[in-house]
């Protein structure tokens, strides 16, 4: 018996995966949305059609029990009985400082996912309730595991996740980078040492994980030592409507000049800024190279300037480094945009990385640096959701 669910809860919505691990192969998959406020599911499984509905879904509880009808039924499901899943593992998005990796989820953990509620308000109270119901509507039997987007980059060191304020911050309120989309992160390194078949632990390699969110990281030797996202996941580079790293003061500059309040701020920076904020068109990559082809001058700007602030990272987490021998780029734009990671490599020539354009035209797991290129240039398709299961499966086994 060796099927792992994966759910990825937020405050109304349940996503989940289910997985054979004997072949690792996802058997179904699929969302629960607009739960407590109406409800509407999307499921698919193996070889039956995709099937959504609207359901009524009052609380995550009652999400747990539509997924559990859909995977059990004769019609849309793949298993006999809930019974058939081992484990389910949790994608928890903040564990402060008190988790470096995945762990069996008792009452201490859930106390400790609770502590770290102030750090990441929109996101871990729905992971707390996603817990809550699984454990209410599947029973104790079924042991729960967390998997932590914070966990990896616990390596980094304190010359590195520090920030320059008043130290009493750092001690009262826990203000320090974090960094986020670790499971990524540690996924695509390890993968692409595997493909060079050389050994992660001597390897200086960046990870470029750009989507809707992007974060790059520097992974010395198979451990996190700095990453662009920081306190929240709002620092670093530019993302689909999320600031990334500013000059601070043009916060409190915009406040009195606009009269905004700390929470329209907020708003701001993580809903109507990032490329939808430059050009004005879109927060969708797509849309703006649609645009920049069109002769849109601020979607080419947009681009341009997320390239540019890439680029700027790489730059640095080769020097944190001494240098990289390795460049991955992953997630929606990491893996299909070939112009953007062409943007990106254009002029890192110096450092010893090429990339070949006839090599670049694929969005599959492939090495695409040029033949002579010091160091490669990898695409690798990220899979947070199998990080989680195998993590799952090892800790329930
Ligand atoms: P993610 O959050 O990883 O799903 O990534 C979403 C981002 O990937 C969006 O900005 C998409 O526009 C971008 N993306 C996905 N597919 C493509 C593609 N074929 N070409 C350009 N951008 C893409």
């Amino acid at each position: 018996m060796k099927k792992i669910l994966v759910v990825n809860a937020g405050s109304s919505s349940l996503k989940y995966q289910l997985f054979d691990m004997e072949n690792e192969t996802v058997m179904a998959k699929g969302l629960c949305e607009r739960i407590g406020i109406g409800g509407r599911v999307i499921h698919h499984a193996g070889n039956h059609p995709a099937h959504e509905a609207d359901r009524p879904m009052a609380h995550h509880g009652e999400a747990i029990r539509v997924l559990t009808e859909l995977l059990t039924s004769p019609q849309f499901g793949c298993i006999a009985d809930m019974s058939e899943i081992a484990a389910v593992g949790h994608r928890i998005v903040h564990g402060g400082d008190l988790f470096n990796k995945s762990v069996r989820i008792d009452p201490g953990v859930i106390a400790a996912i609770e502590s770290c509620v102030p750090l990441a308000p929109l996101h871990n109270p729905g992971h707390l309730v996603g817990i809550r119901a699984c454990i209410a509507e599947l029973g104790e039997a079924i042991p729960q595991v967390a998997v932590f987007d914070t966990a990896f980059h616990q390596t980094m060191p304190e010359h590195a996740y520090i920030y320059a304020l008043p130290y009493e911050y750092y001690e009262k309120h826990k203000v320090r980078r974090y960094g986020f989309h670790g499971t990524s992160h540690g996924y695509v390194s390890a993968r692409a040492a595997q493909i060079l078949g050389k050994p992660l632990t001597e390897l200086k390699i960046i990870t470029c994980h750009m989507g809707n969110g992007s974060s790059l990281c520097a992974v010395d030797g198979g451990k996190s030592v700095d990453t662009s996202m920081g306190f929240t996941p709002l620092d670093g580079v530019p993302m689909g409507t999320r600031s990334g790293a500013l000059d601070p003061a043009i916060l409190t500059y915009i406040a009195e000049h606009e009269g905004l309040t700390f929470a329209q701020i907020s708003e701001m920076l993580n809903k109507k800024s990032g490329v939808l904020g430059i050009s004005g068109i879109s927060s969708d990559f797509r849309d703006l190279h649609a645009a920049d082809a069109n002769g849109d001058a601020r979607a080419k700007l947009a681009l341009r300037h997320f390239a540019h602030c890439v680029k700027k990272y790489i730059g640095a987490f080769a020097a944190v480094m001494g240098g990289c021998d390795a460049l991955v780029f992953t997630a929606g734009i990491g893996e299909n945009n070939r112009l953007m990671r062409l943007w990106v490599c254009e002029g890192l020539e110096y450092m010893g990385l090429v990339i070949d354009p006839q090599k670049n035209d694929t969005s599959a797991e492939a090495v695409v640096s040029a033949p002579g290129s010091r160091g490669s240039i990898l695409v690798v398709p990220t899979n947070e959701e199998l990080v989680i299961a195998r993590d799952t499966l090892a800790l329930t086994r």
